[in-house]
């Protein structure tokens, strides 16, 4: 699993960080930024919702 997260649409609503604070943080500007871009499986079910809950749908999940 590789996540990538579009700051061109980030809104800074902050959703990402309070459903997985060990993937998702944000800049100064409040933009997403990753801590990682490949988060264990373990990761998955969290980083799944915080993609279901982003407003601006800025994050992508790959399978790859
Ligand atoms: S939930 Fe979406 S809009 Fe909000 S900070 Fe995260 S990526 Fe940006």
């Amino acid at each position: 699993m590789r996540i990538s997260a579009n700051t061109g649409r980030c809104v800074g609503a902050g959703q990402c960080v309070l459903q997985a604070p060990e993937v998702f943080d944000q800049d100064e500007d409040a933009m997403v930024t990753l801590h990682t871009d490949r988060p264990g499986e373990a990761a998955r079910a969290a980083v799944s919702e915080a993609a279901n809950l982003c407003p601006a749908g800025a994050i992508t999940i790959h399978e790859d």
